[in-house]
């Protein structure tokens, strides 16, 4: 069948072989585990993560390539679930006993936004992206990086990140503009979870980092007296830069008492 690629559903199909073969490689499958893919497409990592497992969920939002993806599997081992993945409860597909195992090469345009709803949905083993290498780089970046911002913070408060592999423009059609790469991100267990109010660190962090070269002094003033920050062993003459993932899990539950 015959499906012109939109890039509205950001859309940059795997034509590579062996990156494919890379891929399900670093997933390292065991035939019972429970795999949801985002984002099939026209089935380049589907077809061999079914060949693998008992039973294969997927997500994918364009209804044209569903009967595509249809006519692969004739077991039933397939089951297709036609939404957006933004507001998909994944969590409701996990089977008694279970942890989901997610797996994607994503819409670049939502990755942001994907991974936010996803770290809230605490019912997930891991997860396996392609992602712009650009947005590896600051899931993983460290403090006193030029990556290191909101989405490292936000990221690294609820998973451990690991980068994987760099994938090039011409292992896709079309080819994307930028160089992707292939991450790993596994949930920490909930008692690491110590923020008391997220919307209070969310706050925090974000605005420390929108305005990421003021002092911590001036750039949280509005919240954060020079006092409140001291407490907690944070120098407010110091940069959103300069924290650590833990200095602002501490001013943020300090600021919600
Ligand atoms: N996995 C395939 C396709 C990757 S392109 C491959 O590697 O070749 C990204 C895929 O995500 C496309 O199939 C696109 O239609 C789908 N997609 C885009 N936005 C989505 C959303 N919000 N929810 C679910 N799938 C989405």
């Amino acid at each position: 069948m015959k499906h012109k690629a939109r890039k509205r559903f950001g859309q940059n199909f795997l034509n590579d072989p062996d990156i494919i073969a890379r891929i399900i490689g670093a997933i390292n499958l065991a035939v019972d585990d429970q795999v949801i893919e985002i984002g099939p497409g026209k089935a380049a990592i589907t077809r061999p993560l079914l060949e693998r497992l008992d039973s294969l969920d997927v997500v994918e939002l364009d209804r044209d390539l569903i009967p595509l993806l249809a006519g692969i599997d004739q077991t039933g081992k397939l089951h297709i679930h036609q939404a957006d993945a933004l507001n998909f409860d994944f969590c409701q597909l996990v089977r008694t006993g279970k942890q989901a195992r997610i797996v994607g090469n994503l819409p670049y345009n939502i990755s942001t936004p994907l991974l936010f709803h996803l770290f809230v949905q605490h019912c997930i083993a891991d997860m396996h992206f392609m992602l712009q290498k650009e947005v590896v780089l600051r899931l993983a970046a460290s403090p006193g990086t030029k990556q290191y911002g909101r989405l490292s913070v936000m990221a690294q408060y609820y998973c451990e990140i690991t980068p994987l592999f760099e994938i090039g423009p011409e292992c896709f059609d079309p080819a994307p503009k930028v160089t992707s790469a292939f991450v790993k991100l596994t949930p920490k267990p909930l008692h690491q979870l110590t923020a008391r109010n997220m919307n209070k660190l969310g706050q925090v962090v974000s605005m420390a980092f929108s305005q990421r070269r003021k002092t911590l002094r001036n750039a949280l003033r509005e919240i954060a007296t020079v006092e409140e920050m001291e407490a907690v062993g944070i120098n407010p003459g110091s940069r959103a830069e300069n924290l650590a993932v833990s200095d602002f899990i501490a001013l943020g539950n300090h600021l919600d008492d």
